[in-house]
């Protein structure tokens, strides 16, 4: 990750170089005009005209070809897209806002998008611009893309900066433009800090009110999925799991650490499932597959080894929960309780720390466990010679030169107590540690 934002800040170095030897090469530069004149016009002075015109330019290009005067952007939001072909996620988020766009230019005539491109050359620009439906600055003006770009300092494309018709200034400007695009879409619209304020205020609401009805149902669903011995689906009321520990488990089958966590899962889940029946009171645990899946035979074949319940595939509230929970990358597992309110989102951790214990996952339960553990670790050895790990490990804490690891036996997460190696840096959860004894030969 570290890797491929130093190849985007070093690109656009890269980038900002090659518009510094152009310019160099570029003799032929329009004479700079002082006295702020263009054509015999007087160029609006305006906010958006010192920013996104020149002094020998005072239009945009669109679209269908046609120049857009500069200052036709007055009174309107406008976002400045900083991006570039040659970087995927620009593809990406390019292709995500397009749809946006289209939906809020619909009832939003005061709303507009400016390119402001990354491209390594004319064609590469072309290329990526024809797609899109708004406004950009021409390529060849790479002093004002330069001036953007330093203005508002960007070190990673894709960039989305909003600015208000109001006035241009820091306390107006939202710097976060694709975050908030992920996160709310139309939503988000118009972008201002009141908006923001509210969309907060509603999130907590909807935490505070949330049910599993509310999470879980639409108007068009009132079920979850199960699935018959045969492979065939049946319909389970939500109803039906008010009340229950429910365990939304965010996967699919393209993911190399989901597949590995699922089967982890799977029996953790059934020796759940096994205590509460053996306990034998009301207390129920169920998991409902929230599938990121590409299309429904991958679904069906993923969702096949699962013993649980699943939302249909391609449901519309899967992305409505994976924006609710803020799901940052899958394998995840968000633990609901009884009462309909989330537990925690680390369940998968949960699970990997202290497997079956952990449930039903909630905070006295894990500071049980933690201390538990903690006691545990009294006894542990504080050196020992681990099978497939030529160095002696070091039992480490949180405290004391550990922190958060993942295990190089179980591919899993971990926390607290951890043997490391020193030397290189080789990390174990205490329970995956197959000890050796180290034969000591004399001289
Ligand atoms: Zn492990
Ligand atoms: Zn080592």
């Amino acid at each position: 990750m570290i890797l491929i934002i130093l190849c985007v800040v070093l690109n656009i170095n890269y980038h900002i170089n090659v518009m510094r030897r152009m310019e160099m090469k570029d003799g032929t530069r329009a004479p700079v005009s002082n006295n702020g004149y263009f054509g015999g016009e007087q160029i609006s002075t305006s906010k958006f005209s010192q920013l996104l015109a020149s002094s020998h330019r005072d239009f945009l290009l669109s679209p269908t070809g046609a120049q857009v005067k500069v200052s036709e952007l007055e009174g309107k939001v406008v976002g400045l897209l900083f991006a570039a072909n040659w970087y995927p996620p620009c593809r990406v988020f390019t292709q995500l806002l397009i749809g946006i766009y289209e939906e809020l230019k619909t009832n939003n005539p005061h709303f507009e998008i400016v390119y402001v491109s990354s491209d390594e050359d004319l064609d590469a620009f072309n290329e990526f611009y024809k797609n899109m439906p708004w406004l950009a600055i021409p390529f060849y003006d790479l002093e004002t893309k330069k001036s953007l770009n330093r203005k508002y300092e960007v070190e990673g494309i894709p960039c989305l900066i909003m600015l208000q018709p109001s006035k241009v200034d820091d306390a107006t400007t939202l710097r976060h433009g694709v975050e908030l695009i992920y996160r709310y879409g139309v939503q988000a619209y118009p972008f201002s800090n009141e908006r923001l304020m509210e969309l907060h205020e509603a999130e907590r609401e909807k935490r505070e009110n949330q049910t599993l009805i509310n999470l879980l149902a639409n108007n068009f669903r009132d079920y979850v999925l199960s699935q018959t011995h045969t492979g065939l689906f049946t319909q389970v009321p939500i109803a039906s799991l008010v009340g229950k520990t429910i365990g939304l488990y965010f996967s699919a089958g393209w993911c190399v650490p989901c597949t590995k966590f699922t089967p982890k899962l799977i029996s953790v889940y059934e020796k759940i499932k096994q205590e509460l029946t053996e306990k034998g009171d009301n207390e129920d645990f169920e998991i409902v597959l929230v599938s990121n899946d590409r299309d429904q035979e991958s679904f069906d074949s993923y969702y096949n080894t699962m013993p649980w319940l699943a939302l249909p595939f391609g449901d519309p509230e899967i992305k409505n929960l994976a924006r609710h929970f803020d799901i940052q990358g899958i394998p995840c597992l968000v633990i609901i309780g009884p009462d309909g309110k989330t537990i925690t989102i680390h369940g998968r951790n949960l699970i990997n720390l202290y497997q079956e214990n952990a449930y039903p996952f909630t905070k006295a339960k894990v500071e049980q466990l933690e201390k538990q553990l903690e006691e545990e670790a009294r006894d542990l050895p504080i050196l020992v010679h681990h099978v497939g790990h030529h160095h002696g490990l070091n039992l480490v804490s949180d405290g004391n030169g550990g922190g958060p690891f993942i295990c190089c036996v179980c591919d899993e997460q971990g926390s607290n107590w951890a043997y490391q190696c020193l030397q290189c840096g080789y990390e174990v959860h205490p329970k995956c540690i197959k000890t050796v004894h180290v034969h000591v030969h004399g001289p």
